[in-house]
């Protein structure tokens, strides 16, 4: 069952907050071992669920939380070895405002170390295998939130996206995952990775559950800057009816796709065709080299927001006497890819590299936006594949540039601030294959009316649960 039709049902009074608690908690005890999507689970779920208010809206909903976002008394890792113990004293907004509404945090789940990754391989605890095929990844950096939510361990699940950890790991479990406007959900409580780029988004099996989502963590929130004074609206723009839009496909510069990948795009535009969608393909010029830009971005951000695991405000601590050396050992438990970002991150910011490097990157960062503001005037919504592939086996990406590459698609909304949605379109050899809308700033609702209709007009998408439905 969907999360709206599980509300449904708590909302009529034939299922208790409870009930539903029990029954992902003994299906997460049941299936996870063999998955590894949890991280921690909430030890005090069934007391959480036996006390709350039936009347609230969300009222049982079990929530699967990235392990990047803090929550109040929950151990909150980030992946990494730095915050193995850390048991957070306040709440993430978007966590905070989903409980106000009855929701319940069902546990932490994995992802790649800080969110550096597309395979949750980089978890310094273990690695996510994919519902579809235990011997391929889940995607990621997101990767325990995608496999939760494809095999039904929750209804739906939080994520997030600096450069695609919601949107990949979407595609690769064949479940949705929005990306939102940079600052349409509250930052505070989520583990910065890359500030400029961060956003928690939602994940689900289907685009009203988004939604719902969305509807109750989206806003403004005095404990963030950078949130957004947009009021999420995303229930109620899905009654309106959609008006025929322009639709643009973006293929230039961006080969390589397997046959899978293909044949989805092509049947898609044949479905928003359908649907009275316009088709036509457009050029974004600098989108091949956003990769090239975000890999220096994200990394010189990095290195500044993880300067904070020194051993001395919260978190692992190295034992010893020496200041130095105690941080020296505190920070050698980062793992090789974090490392990497770090000195990566260092060099491109140090004096003599700071203007052919970071300075640079961050003027391609302004030419892709307005590339991208000028190619809304043409249409109203970008096409484009999320991943160039399927899942893809473990341990297959060994070189950390073959790792990276499996971003190209999904960092140029990150770069340009933009709302960009996957949605489950079609398989490849049983593997589910994800394609990605992006649309105008701030218009994150007419990317789910779009996803919408698509859903409904191919029989509730192409979403699958290889492992079974919980009800
Ligand atoms: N794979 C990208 C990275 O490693 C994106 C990760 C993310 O969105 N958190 O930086």
């Amino acid at each position: 069952m969907l999360a709206h039709e599980l509300r449904a049902k708590v909302a009529r009074g034939e299922l208790s907050p409870l009930e539903v608690a029990q029954v992902y908690l003994e299906r997460v005890r049941a299936l996870d071992p063999s998955l590894g999507a949890f991280l921690t689970l909430n030890e005090r779920l069934l007391e959480e669920a036996r006390a709350l208010d039936p009347t609230l809206p969300l009222a049982g909903l079990p929530v699967a939380v990235k392990d990047n976002i803090v929550t109040k008394g929950l151990r909150t890792t980030a992946g990494s070895r730095l915050l193995e113990a850390f048991v957070p004293p306040y709440e993430a907004t978007a966590v905070e405002r989903l409980r106000r509404l009855g929701a319940l945090v069902l546990g932490k789940t994995n992802l790649d170390e800080f969110g550096m990754g597309s395979s949750t391989e980089h978890s310094a605890f273990f690695p996510t295998k994919n519902p579809f095929d235990p011997s391929r990844v889940p995607g990621g950096s997101s990767g325990g939130s995608a496999a939760a939510v494809a095999a039904d361990l929750a209804p739906m699940a939080l994520g997030s996206d600096t450069g695609g950890s919601v949107r990949q790991p979407a595609s690769f479990c064949g479940v949705y995952g929005l990306k939102p406007t940079y600052g349409r959900v509250s930052r505070f409580g989520l583990i910065a990775y890359a500030s400029s780029l961060d956003q928690i988004g939602p994940m689900a099996r289907s685009v009203r559950d988004l939604a719902l989502l969305m509807d109750a963590m989206a806003g403004p929130d005095p404990q963030d800057a950078t949130s957004l004074d947009l009021p999420p609206r995303f229930q109620e723009a899905l009654e309106e009816p959609l008006p025929s839009l322009r639709l643009g496909l973006v293929r230039q510069g961006l080969s390589g796709n397997s046959p899978g990948v293909e044949a989805a795009l092509e049947a898609a535009l044949g479905v928003f065709q359908g649907l009275g969608f316009s088709v036509k393909e457009v050029s974004w010029p600098s989108l091949p080299l956003a990769l090239n830009a975000y890999y220096i971005l994200a990394p010189a951000e990095a290195s500044s927001n993880l300067a904070r695991y020194d051993g001395t405000l919260y978190g692992y601590r190295a034992p010893g006497e020496e200041l130095w050396a105690v941080v020296e050992a505190t920070r050698a438990r980062f793992g090789l890819e974090v490392k990497r970002r770090i000195l990566v991150g260092t060099f491109v910011l140090s004096s003599g590299y700071y203007e052919a490097y970071y300075g640079r990157a961050q003027a391609f960062r302004r030419r892709l936006r307005a590339e991208a503001r000028a190619l809304f005037q043409e249409v109203d919504l970008l096409l484009l594949p999320t991943a160039p592939h399927p899942a893809f086996p473990l341990g297959a990406r060994p070189d950390p540039l073959a790792m990276y590459r499996e971003d190209l698609y999904t960092v140029g909304a990150n770069l340009a601030g933009l709302p960009a949605l996957s949605f489950p379109a079609g398989f490849e050899e049983g593997l589910p294959v994800g394609l990605q809308l992006l649309a105008p700033w701030g218009q994150d609702e007419l990317l789910l009316r779009a996803a919408l209709a698509f859903e409904e007009a191919t029989d509730r998408g192409f979403v699958r649960t290889p492992l079974g439905e919980a009800f």
